[in-house]
């Protein structure tokens, strides 16, 4: 198909072609259960989006993408309806490219950067990728060959999105890789972080089993750091990738953080969605009015993870307003419609308790936005004499996270970290240990999926061209 035949679909110009959204289920509908949200595209539609692509010679989209993904050469496929071998062409960069598309904020992202904007809505490249990729899954059209074994042996310590996409990729390249987790089931923050309502645990299972056939090794329930060292794995292994996460919950400092009915946000949403859900006790949520403190995509799930466990009420509570809130404009929107409500330029001062001891109120101040600080953001600011009251019985704090320190006495304190504990790595994702590399929230701080996912390749491509120049033969004992 010529550039200017792609330019029309079926008689009409791009711009005569308005952007479609995949189909939502109704608000009043999803709150009453956990599954995802949105439908697949139908394949007209798809074609009909994709030849929405004016085809730039510099696509932007793919700037914008961490994964640099070749967005336009897959929507030029898919406008001719070949979905199968666009899917090839997205599976080359990604990992995961029926998970990212679910997870990824595109409109800071591919879409953001899509030429059409100032024009036109933006391509729907998200809601294509993940189209591409199911049509792909449904038709047993993702290849499993690797290349053959070359004898390495690399372990992978955490099964998150940085340590899935590290393991594939040197099991693509003939490496024996052993995955070691430490919860009993892999997906890390992808299984348990993420609301089903996103991402369905039986599309990171379906994931995992592509590793497994890939040859990719689990071993569950261990502990590195704990149950086996990092000198132990260097002994065992040729290179070892650190992609342990950042699970460290930033605490909430203000008088009456430590009254009952205050939860950090992780314990929360693991044990509202996690299929393990661990031994956490229940954290009862029927008729509490919950107020989530925070505005990022963790505090926009909390939000709705209320809802669905039946609060009477949700508000979300944060110090700037909505267009220096970093959580994604569609997970804002969502939670929206789902009756979550939110009180920007407003922070808490104290908690306060009832009679018998438990959060009964948040205090606040009003906001204002002064000028910006060292990220670009505007500085909120208390505005005098504001203050007020929001009753509350159930506190959620979804202020971040922050990487675990490595265990006292473990020989992974060898490796180096920055003032907020998180991995230095250089710019082949290797720490300070020869041989040992890392990715990931470990590395970077808590961040998106997507940038551990790219970070996991980067780092596949260091410890491959580091065993390849150390000329470090394939000797490692096999124990
Ligand atoms: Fe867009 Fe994310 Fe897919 Fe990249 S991986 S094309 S940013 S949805």
């Amino acid at each position: 198909m010529s550039r200017e035949e792609l330019h029309r679909f079926s008689g009409k110009l791009w711009r005569e072609i308005d952007r479609v959204e995949p189909q939502k289920r109704l608000a009043a509908e999803r709150v009453a259960d956990f599954h995802e949200i949105y439908s697949l595209l139908d394949e007209a539609t798809v074609r009909e989006q994709a030849a929405r692509c004016i085809q730039c010679p510099q696509p932007a989209c793919q700037q914008g993408c961490p994964l640099a993904n070749h967005i336009p050469e897959w929507l030029s496929l898919a406008a001719e309806g070949r979905f199968l071998e666009a899917a090839t062409v997205s599976q080359a960069t990604s990992n995961m490219p029926e998970i990212c598309p679910r997870v990824c904020p595109q409109e800071r992202l591919c879409e953001g950067s899509c030429i059409l904007l100032g024009h036109a809505e933006p391509v729907c490249i998200g809601a294509i990728e993940k189209f591409i990729n199911e049509f792909a899954l449904a038709h047993g059209a993702v290849s499993v060959t690797c290349a053959p074994a070359n004898g390495r042996r690399v372990a992978v310590v955490g099964s998150g999105p940085g340590g899935l996409a590290c393991a594939d990729e040197l099991a693509k390249m003939g490496y024996a890789v052993t995955v070691f987790e430490a919860q009993s089931q892999g997906g890390g923050l992808l299984l348990n972080g993420i609301p089903a309502f996103k991402l369905e645990k039986s599309v990171v299972q379906r994931r995992l089993n592509i590793l497994e056939q890939r040859g990719v090794k689990f071993q569950y329930g261990v502990k590195v750091g704990v149950d086996i060292d990092l000198r132990e794995l260097l002994e065992r292994f040729n290179a070892v990738f650190l992609g342990v996460g950042a699970q460290l919950a930033r605490p909430l400092d203000i008088p009456g953080a430590d009254l009952a009915g205050v939860q950090q946000a992780l314990p929360f949403l693991v044990q509202k969605n996690s299929p393990m859900a661990f031994d956490l006790p229940d954290i009862p949520v029927v008729g509490k009015r919950v107020a989530v403190l925070g505005g990022g995509d963790t505090a926009m799930d909390c939000l709705r993870t209320a809802i669905r466990s039946g609060a009477a009420e949700a508000v979300c509570v944060y110090r700037r307003d909505l267009a220096n809130m970093p959580g994604s404009r569609k997970e804002y929107f969502n939670a929206m419609e789902e009756s979550a409500q939110f009180l920007f330029l407003t922070n808490p001062v104290a908690l306060e308790a009832d009679e018998q001891g438990r959060v009964a109120a948040v205090r606040c101040v009003r906001m204002e936005l002064g000028e910006p600080d060292a990220s670009g953001r505007r500085k909120p600011r208390a505005v005098p004499g504001s203050d007020f009251r929001i009753p509350a019985d159930l506190i959620l704090i979804a202020y971040g996270f922050d990487p675990v320190p490595f265990p006292p006495g473990s020989s992974l304190a060898s490796v180096a970290v920055n003032d907020w504990g998180a991995i230095k790595v250089d710019e082949n994702q290797m720490t300070n240990v020869p041989g040992v590399f890392a990715g990931g929230d470990a590395s970077r701080g808590a961040s998106l999926v997507v940038h551990a996912v790219r970070d996991g390749r980067k780092a596949a491509q260091g410890i491959h061209r580091h065993l390849n120049s150390s000329g470090q033969s394939t000797s490692v004992a096999a124990k």
